[in-house]
């Protein structure tokens, strides 16, 4: 979600888009079904010369590692409209809540399967719709929640290996450690702390839920507990009734704990003891798993492939 109250914009697109499309009399929307969730889909009336076809299987693949993870498409209904520009590639994605779960994605005219077969962003935004809207200081969660549970979602799908799903974390984690003249999450806003200061919450999160609950629970039993009791991206929601609510599924509270330490300062103070515990290291480029760690089934277990 990178833009908050841009929704009449957004409105006002689609509603221009919807009107061409009737005075053309083609179908441009088409809606696609998944378990439990119907998603439309608006596709702008461009040459994108991978063909509806394609961009409409993105759509309904990413959309189906998103429910996989949470146990159900985080809402009953949403909306997805994809733009276009000229080049190659997936650009960028907003996720809007504030009439109806949308999402608004723009890809390049030229953009390959190979590329959509890696895309992230819309794994991202749709992962947006499974989490309430919190006060602006805690927009760290948001991101946070986007940026970890996309990766994980698609080594559970098989389409990011481990190596890959570690050597995002090792590369990206430390952007989200505190810097000098750090206040906590909720009070410093940067751009490191917003994504990767949430990824970082979300990692530590999951690997202590698993150490307590002797692997047994996970970060994702608790938010699917969020989803399962009605919050996503359409509602608003104090951040640590949120909280409780996941703490609750997984019978500990590390949640609520965790957020009581790196809300309000620098914490933690790094992340090497936390790859050295979990056997993960880069050398060369390269990322190398050590068996031996003491936390290694955890770490094997995060990115699992399910399905
Ligand atoms: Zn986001």
């Amino acid at each position: 979600m990178f833009v908050w109250r841009r929704n009449r914009l957004m409105l006002a697109w689609l509603v221009c888009a919807l009107a061409t499309s009737l005075a053309r009399a083609e179908p441009e929307v088409v809606t696609l079904e998944l378990p439990g969730a119907s998603v439309h889909l608006l596709i702008e009336d461009q040459p994108f010369a991978i063909g509806r076809d394609a961009l409409q299987d993105w759509v309904q693949r990413s959309a189906l590692i998103v429910g996989s993870y949470y146990g159900q498409f985080p809402v009953v209904e949403a909306h997805v409209a994809i733009r276009g520009r000229r080049g190659s590639g997936v650009y960028n994605g907003r996720a809007f809540g504030t009439v109806g779960a949308v999402v608004n994605i723009t890809i390049g005219f030229d953009s390959t399967q190979a590329e959509l077969d890696d895309d992230w962003i819309l794994i991202h935004e749709l992962i947006h719709f499974a989490f309430p809207s919190v006060p602006r200081q805690h927009h760290w969660i948001e991101e946070g929640l986007s940026v970890y549970v996309e990766t994980i979602a698609r080594a559970n799908a098989g389409a990011l290996t481990p190596s890959l799903a570690w050597d995002e974390f090792i590369g990206g984690m430390p952007q989200g450690l505190p810097k000098s003249g750090d206040r906590g999450l909720d009070y410093t806003p940067t751009w490191g702390r917003t994504y990767w200061g949430g990824a970082l919450f979300c990692l530590l999160a999951d690997v202590r839920i698993r150490q307590q609950t002797d692997g047994e629970y996970s970060l994702r039993d608790g938010l699917r507990a969020i989803v399962s009791s009605g919050y996503n991206i359409t509602r608003s929601a104090e951040l640590r009734t949120v909280l409780a609510v996941a703490d609750a599924a997984t019978g500990v509270t590390v949640l609520t704990e965790l957020y009581d330490d790196m809300r309000a300062a620098p914490y933690p103070a790094d992340i090497d003891g936390l790859w050295q515990a979990l056997g993960v290291s880069r050398q060369a480029g390269r990322v190398i798993f050590n068996d031996q760690a003491p936390l290694v089934a955890i770490r094997d277990s995060i990115t699992a492939r399910e399905y």
